[in-house]
């Protein structure tokens, strides 16, 4: 299942909690069941790429940050 429109700033919120704390579990973005998976696919220095996928809603999305500067 791929990331509702609506959620897409759940899940960013999410990833960036992980980033700074990856031992903390995460709740799924759609569904709020424990357990979220996330993981790093990132290419840097030109993209951060994170996969989440939730066991029990069946979400998988791709998230991509791309490496901002202070301006954004
Ligand atoms: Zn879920």
């Amino acid at each position: 299942m791929e990331l509702p429109g609506n959620r897409v700033k759940d899940a960013f919120d999410c990833v960036m909690a992980w980033r700074t704390d990856r031992l903390t579990p995460r709740r799924c973005p759609v569904c709020g069941a424990d357990g979220l998976e996330i993981s790093d696919h990132s290419a840097r220095p030109y993209v951060e790429w994170y996969i989440l996928a939730c066991g029990a809603c069946g979400l998988e999305a791709r998230l991509s940050l791309p490496l901002a500067g202070p301006d954004h």
